[in-house]
């Protein structure tokens, strides 16, 4: 088809941004007062060994309890967050809800000890100098200070192959008070190998979009898994992979030697009492 311009059609144009920009006013209006009436809650999805199945950890992911909509997902108000900079406050309450419920979990005897949990941080986040202190802060307050390895950071590859040189000195101050960093959405942005090699990384998140074809008719997305455990194995790093949804794909990521895997296979992400339900340990 003939690519047209936008002229040739100003007033839908017109109309669909001005409704685009209402839409996002009106989202970020009702954000600030969802943070303040609590309507952020913390889902979370487990993580378990590719060998046995086993919890290793689990996955802490926001979403809004919104009065009226629903159950609304982080795909839909995470980037106006971002866009606005209540991504700061909300990634605080996301990453000290998450430090919170591990260390409760474990002090009930509901989880072991060697479960950790895992936090996704913005890229907003992880331009401020003031990160550092507000992961410190989250530690000391849950008391996971003493095993500050069972939290985990998840940063996006993309994020980090275009960050400046002071948020890379961030990630060496992050991995200076113990905790883990995980790659997320790896294989989807252009790593530059060189610079991996120097990232202060322990896990590399395989992205669901190699995980859906494995084991089948096209083996494309079986010699990138390939590549990437056989990378993370020479790097000494663990590797998750994400969207797990079927037995097959399973067999196959234990074939070529993942590590970790999450996914539907095993379980959504679900609320913090149906998840020690499901995957807790029994009480003593
Ligand atoms: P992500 O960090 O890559 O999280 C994994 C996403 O994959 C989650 O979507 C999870 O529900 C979904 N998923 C897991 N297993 C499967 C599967 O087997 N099949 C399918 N189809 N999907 C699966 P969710 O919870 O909607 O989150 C989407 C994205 O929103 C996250 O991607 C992350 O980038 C962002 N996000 C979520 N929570 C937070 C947060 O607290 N802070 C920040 N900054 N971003 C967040
Ligand atoms: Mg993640
Ligand atoms: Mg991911
Ligand atoms: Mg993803």
């Amino acid at each position: 088809a003939a690519k047209r311009s936008a002229a040739d059609h100003p007033i839908r144009f017109d109309h669909t941004m001005r409704e685009r920009v209402r839409e996002r006013a009106r989202v970020e209006q009702d954000l600030r007062t969802a943070l303040d009436n609590d309507e952020l809650i913390v889902h979370y999805q487990p993580i378990v060994a590719a060998a046995d199945g086993t919890l290793r950890s689990m996955e802490a992911l926001v979403r809004w309890e919104h009065p009226t909509r629903g159950l609304v997902s982080p795909g839909v108000f995470v980037p106006v967050a971002e866009d606005c900079g209540l991504i700061l406050e909300i990634g605080r309450h996301v990453l000290d809800t998450a430090c919170r419920q591990l260390a409760a979990w474990r002090a009930a005897g509901q989880v072991a000890d060697h479960v950790g949990v895992t936090v996704n941080v913005s890229a907003r986040q992880l331009e401020q100098p003031g990160l550092v202190d507000e992961v410190a802060a989250a530690l000391a307050a849950s008391g996971l200070d003493r095993t500050p390895s069972r939290l985990g950071l998840e940063l996006t590859e993309s994020m980090l192959m275009h960050s400046p040189e002071a948020a890379l000195d961030r990630l060496c101050e992050l991995r200076a008070l113990g905790v883990r960093l995980l790659l997320d959405d790896f294989g989807t942005g252009a790593s530059s190998l060189a610079r991996l090699r120097r990232l202060p990384v322990d896990t590399l998140k395989i992205d669901r979009a190699f995980i859906t074809g494995l084991g089948g008719e096209d083996r494309d997305d079986d010699a990138f898994v390939a590549a990437i455990t056989s990378l993370a194995g020479a790097l000494g790093l663990d590797t998750v992979a994400e969207g797990v949804e079927t037995e097959i794909q399973l067999a196959r990521l234990q074939q070529l030697g993942a590590t970790r895997i999450q996914g539907f296979l095993f379980s959504r992400p679900v609320p913090a009492n149906e998840f020690v339900r499901d995957w807790g340990l029994a009480a003593p």
